[in-house]
């Protein structure tokens, strides 16, 4: 029986392909390579290429795989992009699951994880954030993950398919090989730009806003390193085989990180000086978001090994230096 990685050419979905090959899984991959790598993708791997919107392709897929479990991510992730796009992220991130689902259904796959985040709460009422908190999203694209949670509500009372959602903060860092980990284009994201400097790509870092509510000023993030999030996906896979009921778990470490920290850190790591220029706020950056994950920690039994930002931003520093120009290296 094989594992289908929805997305599994992505960030996430390769270093949760690769968790899961080393776990002795097989793993079939499925990617439309419109933001995957196919150099991202474990040998081991069998890989389908093709959208999870087109519905003969996925029955295709589901007949010629003896699939008994499900992970998702397949999906656009660009905060700012969903904005003035919503119509865009509802169509890929909402249809292309619900097609999913409906492949899951006719196929009698019961168990599906899926790739949520922090998103789904917007604004936080409380730090740290439990998953009972209340989950009003600021932008479509949270919107969108929200709406596949509760669409997956309705599929496990009328189906029986269990799912897990797992509500990813801002995750990090890259397998300790140093050979698979993040590439984005256009690269938006805190950690990897600040590389980027160090790398001489870029001849500085923006921060965006220094008069937030914060000690200093800079937005606080929890970072969370993406082998502990894959750590975090093979655990729910067991337990909803075990016969575990539908959840939703946060994933982070549990403390929060200036960006200015994260930038102290990142010169720290790569001895780089990496010029710092204060720039205006980006629209719909929360000052503040931190995770309880003690919900996981107690009920997937999940323990993070990245505890350091050092640690995470380490490994992310022996890809990007050994990639300077990623997956085209
Ligand atoms: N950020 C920044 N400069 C950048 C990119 C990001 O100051 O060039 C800030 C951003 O405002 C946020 C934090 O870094 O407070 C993390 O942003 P990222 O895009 O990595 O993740 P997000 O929190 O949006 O999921």
């Amino acid at each position: 029986m094989a594992v289908l990685v929805c997305g599994g050419a992505g960030y996430i979905g390769s270093h949760v392909t690769r968790a899961l090959i080393d776990n002795g899984e097989e793993v079939v991959v499925l990617d439309n390579l419109i933001t995957g790598h196919v150099d991202a993708v474990h040998e081991k791997a069998k890989l389908v290429l093709g959208d999870l919107k087109d519905e003969e392709f996925l029955d295709r897929v589901f007949r010629e795989n003896k699939i008994d479990g499900v992970i998702d991510f397949a999906a656009f992730s660009l905060v700012g992009e969903s904005m003035t796009e919503p119509l865009k992220y509802f169509e890929n991130n909402f249809y292309g699951t619900l097609c999913l689902l409906k492949a899951m259904q006719k196929h009698g796959v019961k168990n599906i994880v899926f790739s949520s985040t922090a998103a789904t709460y917007g604004e936080p009422e409380n730090i740290p954030i439990l998953e009972t908190d209340k989950t009003i999203p600021t932008n479509p694209y949270g919107e969108s993950k929200l709406a596949v949670e509760k669409m997956m509500k309705w599929c496990d009372q009328a189906y029986g398919i269990k799912f897990t959602a797992l509500r990813y903060f801002n995750v990090a860092g890259a397998h300790p090989s140093g050979d698979i980990g993040e590439d984005h284009s256009p690269e938006t994201h805190l950690i990897p730009i600040i590389l980027q400097v160090a790398l001489g790509k870029r001849d500085h870092i923006g921060i965006f806003g220094d008069d937030y509510p914060t000690a200093d000023g800079t937005c606080i993030r929890d970072y969370i390193h993406v082998m502990d999030l894959a750590d975090a996906h093979i655990l729910a896979l067991k337990r909803l085989y075990k016969g575990g009921d539908s959840a939703i778990f946060n994933l982070g470490n549990g403390e929060g990180f200036s960006v200015k920290d994260v930038i102290e850190v990142s010169r720290k790591v790569t001895g780089h000086p990496i010029p710092a220029v204060v720039s205006p706020r980006r629209a719909g950056d929360p000052a503040k978001l931190v995770a309880s994950s003690e919900k996981a920690i107690k009920e997937l039994n999940w323990k993070p090994k990245y505890n350091t930002l050092d640690e995470i931003i380490a490994t992310a520093w022996k890809w990007h230096k050994n990639h300077p120009n990623g997956y085209e290296d």
